[in-house]
């Protein structure tokens, strides 16, 4: 496998993209940065977005990707919560915004088409094993664990502290987890359902604990106003707790 992180942050900027992920050419993951970070020509080869949660910053890119696809006479299939797919509907495909990509340009043949999934219901999608995984946040949320020739990932999506028990049933090769906040503001990422260093500290231990080993981890999701403290205080967890982590950044590709 090779992953391509196409936006690593909770901003926008033209140096920072709001999460993204490209699991293969066509296999997608979270839409903060689809069509700002890709190509015309690649664009096109996209097939298969799995969403995490309906929070803006997780599906900025979907009504232009799908615009994009519905004036190619290209189709994209979304896999997401049955509440995810209702909020995008009811709100990014409200008429009063724009049209409606689940019934353009017909109601038989949409430019999206959406596929409700369920928690740890594993399905099949290119060639992948995909699970999702129940996260803790504000709205509904699952993050993926996606496994193919022996290998694999799971990506948190937006999570607050708490959730390790998924983690080590996840068990994956590599964790791709989110932190967006420093530690000194703790309060309010336990309040929005957000790690901080410190807080993944906590849960990493508690990996490691129950696995015996931790997994490589790459950490993501940085609002860009803390990317400086957050990136000096996680080297410190790497070093305490002797693990691999790094500090995604946007373009960054990871072999599996
Ligand atoms: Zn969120
Ligand atoms: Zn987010």
């Amino acid at each position: 496998m090779e992953l391509r992180i196409l936006g690593a942050h909770q901003g926008e900027s033209d140096s920072y993209r709001f999460f993204s992920l490209m699991v293969s050419d066509s296999l997608t993951m979270d839409a903060g940065s689809l069509t700002s970070s890709l190509s015309w020509e690649a664009q096109a080869h996209v097939r298969s977005l799995l969403l995490t949660h309906a929070h803006f910053d997780h599906i900025k890119d979907l009504n232009v990707l799908g615009f994009n696809h519905f004036n190619r006479g290209l189709h994209l299939d979304v896999y997401c919560l049955p509440e995810v797919r209702d909020a995008i509907r009811t709100h990014m495909f409200s008429r009063d915004i724009w049209l409606d990509l689940s019934a353009r340009p017909t109601p038989g043949k949409p430019a999206i088409t959406f596929h409700n999934i369920e928690p740890y219901r594993t399905f099949t999608l290119e060639g992948y094993e995909i699970t999702p995984i129940p996260s803790i946040h504000t709205v509904p949320t699952v993050g993926y664990k996606v496994a193919k020739e022996g290998k694999s990932f799971y990506y948190t999506s937006d999570t607050g502290p708490g959730n390790v028990d998924h983690w080590v049933r996840a068990n994956p090769d590599l964790l791709l987890t989110e932190v967006t906040y420093d530690s000194s503001m703790d309060q309010l990422a336990v309040e929005v359902s957000h790690l901080t260093p410190s807080r993944l500290k906590t849960e990493l231990q508690a990996l490691k604990k129950a696995l015996g080993r931790l997994p490589r981890v790459v950490v993501l999701h940085i609002n860009p106003v803390y990317q400086e403290e957050v990136a000096r205080e996680i080297s410190l967890v790497a070093t305490d707790l002797d693990a691999d982590i790094t500090i995604a950044h946007e373009g960054m590709r990871i072999v599996l």
